[in-house]
């Protein structure tokens, strides 16, 4: 992560993060008590999820809606190696006009070895892992 305790945080990575609908309070409150852990990152979200996550007091960079294409778009930056870690929570009981879409981000992440969480659990997981990789701790 190119930092070391007691060295000024470097955003050099980028996190994305993407909740549907059903789980858009699961990620604003978890996004409320990891705030510091956070804002080490260039953050980056589809349309909605961003709105609330910068009312939350993340500084985000919003792409388009997921259904309008925003997961295309993280997509493309996970494959070109522009985004380095998904925080994605997915409703697995919803029914998502841009399914192909949602699946594709996922092939993408795998494709590339990039970190992905699609649920509460495995985004705890994912920043307590890049916390001790950025702290060094
Ligand atoms: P949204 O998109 O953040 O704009 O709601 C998320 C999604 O449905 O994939």
């Amino acid at each position: 992560m190119g930092t070391t305790k007691g060295q000024p945080k470097l955003k050099t990575k980028t996190l994305a993060l993407i909740a549907h609908d059903g789980k858009k309070a699961e990620m604003i409150s978890f996004v409320k008590d990891n705030i510091n852990f956070f804002k080490n990152f260039d953050i980056i979200a589809t349309s909605t999820t961003g709105k609330l996550v910068s009312g939350a007091g993340l500084k985000v960079k919003r792409y388009l809606s997921g259904p309008l294409g925003g997961d295309a778009q993280i997509t493309a930056l996970v494959a070109t190696g522009k985004c380095h870690a998904v925080i994605f929570m997915r409703d697995p009981l919803g029914m998502h006009p841009h399914e192909p879409d949602i699946y594709s981000l996922l092939r993408i992440c795998d494709v590339h070895d990039v970190p992905l969480a699609t649920n509460l659990s495995s985004a705890k997981l994912i920043v307590k892992g890049l916390h001790k990789n950025l702290l060094g701790e």
